[in-house]
């Protein structure tokens, strides 16, 4: 273990945030990493407890807790806190292929369920994660690992986000020839076109791209299969196609759609459309998007958000950064607790209310925090050319499970822009419909019970396809064991 007294004598530090109107000028990442000294420090807070739930990935009361990936997080916040930089970012690599995504935009499952967080605060793993990666690459510890053999198979993997991008990883060092196939311009998936700048620098996504192709993994972009590229073409070239397309079929508003009302989108498509024109300007300040232009733009606007998870958080921010007038977040569920409730006790994934930085940006900004529960959009009204101008909300609550409306609780809210980030409904009909995939109730790719194979085919899946919407860290461990499947399907047997 690190310091047997680490946790008495060391309290909890977190890397610094540039404050909310300093930070809303620019779309550059804001957390301030600690120097080698202090984070080795927090490294020493780790306990190695007998029983490490940080990395146990255990289901309670019907949740998660704990590191999907099983990181070795005790062992490595041991090498952490004596230096052992390269040794600990050893044994990182060993369970997690891109910490430098995960360092940046996971909600640290492993913290929920640290045994300092039972008494008093949690071990900073998610930070000190990150600073093993950024270590690793600043000091060159990360060389190409280009297989001494090839093993003659070749593999399609259809969609380059964290999912497919493990699963090309994984298979690359086995030996295999990988192919990503990808229909944007860009790799990345939703860490590239969903996630904000601010959470997660676009050059980290490009930096592993370079690394990948040293390796010897092949990207096409603009690729769309099912459409630009046939599925029988790649049935046929291919030994085994892993379909890694994401669960981009969002949930609608029965008030508004998209496309019908004007300025109404989805959420993912008011990010994508900042982060393109952020890239295609070359820099990172409101100044330099503003004067790239031909991006969906909130200056001025009066914006309303339905949804408050991790998306509606991220079209705060960004709203803030255009320069909105005002911003609204509508939730349909009650807010929750600010501490767990006793119900919910440690190391259960915690229930509870939680300010992210679109809501500290937007507090600071505005005065107040934009979210309002237990409400959602009753009706719209636009003006004579079809513009959105305002909208009902009504105040909803559950009675025996289904959502009743509350009569007398109607209100109006000027909108001039909808932004709608009510979640995901399952994978694009035309991915799953090219493959003839059969699909379950949650729109997910259905594969052999437990697996990732789908029936006696060379198909497999993974990732938020088959899982349903979900977090990073969750597409990227789904991706290395359906890797393994595919490994062992390709060879009879897996050493991944
Ligand atoms: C706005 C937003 C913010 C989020 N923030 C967080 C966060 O902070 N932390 C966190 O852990 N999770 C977050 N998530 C969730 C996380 O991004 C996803 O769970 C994760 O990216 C899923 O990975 P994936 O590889 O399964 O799919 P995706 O990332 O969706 O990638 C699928 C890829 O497949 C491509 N594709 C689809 N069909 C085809 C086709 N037919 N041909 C070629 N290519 C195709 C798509 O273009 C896409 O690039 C967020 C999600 C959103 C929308």
């Amino acid at each position: 273990m690190g310091k047997d007294t680490g946790f008495l004598e060391f309290k909890r530090k977190n890397n610094t945030d540039v404050p909310p109107e300093e930070r809303i000028r620019n779309f550059d990442e804001f957390h301030k990493p600690l120097g080698a000294e202090e984070r080795m420090e927090q490294a020493a807070r780790c306990m190695d407890c007998g029983v490490p739930f940080c990395q146990s990935a255990v289901e309670l009361s019907g949740m998660v807790t704990g590191c999907p990936l099983h990181n070795l997080v005790p062992e490595w916040n041991d090498e952490l806190y004596r230096g052992h930089f390269n040794h600990a970012f050893t044994r990182l690599r060993k369970t997690s292929n891109f910490p430098e995504f995960t360092g940046r935009v996971c909600p640290a499952l492993c913290e929920k369920a640290c045994m300092c967080g039972q008494n008093g605060d949690s071990v900073t793993v998610h930070d000190n994660e990150l600073f093993l990666i950024e270590k690793a690459f600043s000091e060159g510890y990360i060389k190409p690992m280009i297989p001494a053999l090839r093993s003659g198979k070749k593999v399609a993997v259809v969609g380059s986000g964290p999912s497919g991008l493990a699963v090309a990883d994984e298979l690359n060092h086995r030996g295999h020839s990988v192919e990503v196939f990808e229909r944007e311009d860009e790799i990345g998936g939703l860490l590239m076109y969903g996630i904000p700048n601010m959470k997660l620098d676009k050059k980290v996504i490009l930096r592993r791209r370079k690394l990948m192709e040293e390796e010897g993994v092949v990207f096409h972009t603009s690729v769309d299969v099912g459409k630009d590229r046939k599925a029988e073409e790649l049935l046929k070239s291919f030994d085994a196609v892993v379909l890694c397309c994401g669960s981009k079929k969002p949930r609608g508003l029965a008030a508004a759609e998209p496309g019908k009302v004007k300025g109404v989108y989805y959420a993912v498509d008011f990010l994508k459309s900042t982060t393109k024109a952020l890239m295609a300007s070359g820099g990172s300040s409101v100044e330099s998007l503003k004067a790239q232009g031909g991006y969906i733009d909130a200056a001025g606007k009066n914006v309303v958000i339905v949804g408050g998870g991790d998306t509606g958080n991220d079209c705060i921010g960004t709203v803030i950064r255009h320069g909105a007038k005002s911003v609204t977040a509508i939730e349909m569920m009650p807010c929750p607790p600010v501490e767990r409730a006793a119900s919910n006790p440690w190391p259960e994934w915690p229930k509870v209310l939680k300010t992210d930085y679109g809501h500290e940006e937007a507090i600071k900004v505005f005065g107040s925090d934009p979210r309002v529960y237990e409400t959602t959009v009753k009706s719209v009204s636009t003006d004579k050319k079809g513009n959105i101008k305002e909208i009902e909300t009504v105040k909803v609550t559950f009675k025996e499970g289904k959502l009743t409306e509350v009569s007398g609780t109607e209100k109006k809210i000027k909108c001039d822009l909808l932004l709608i980030a009510a979640g995901f409904i399952g994978c694009e009909d035309y991915s799953a419909e090219a493959f003839k995939l059969e699909r379950g109730p949650r729109g997910t790719v259905l594969t052999e019970q437990g697996g990732f194979r789908v029936g006696d085919t060379k198909i497999f899946s993974a990732g938020d396809m088959h899982r349903g919407q979900s977090l990073v860290v969750w597409a990227i461990a789904e991706g290395r064991k359906c890797a393994r499947e595919a490994d062992r399907f390709l060879m009879g047997y897996s050493n991944l």
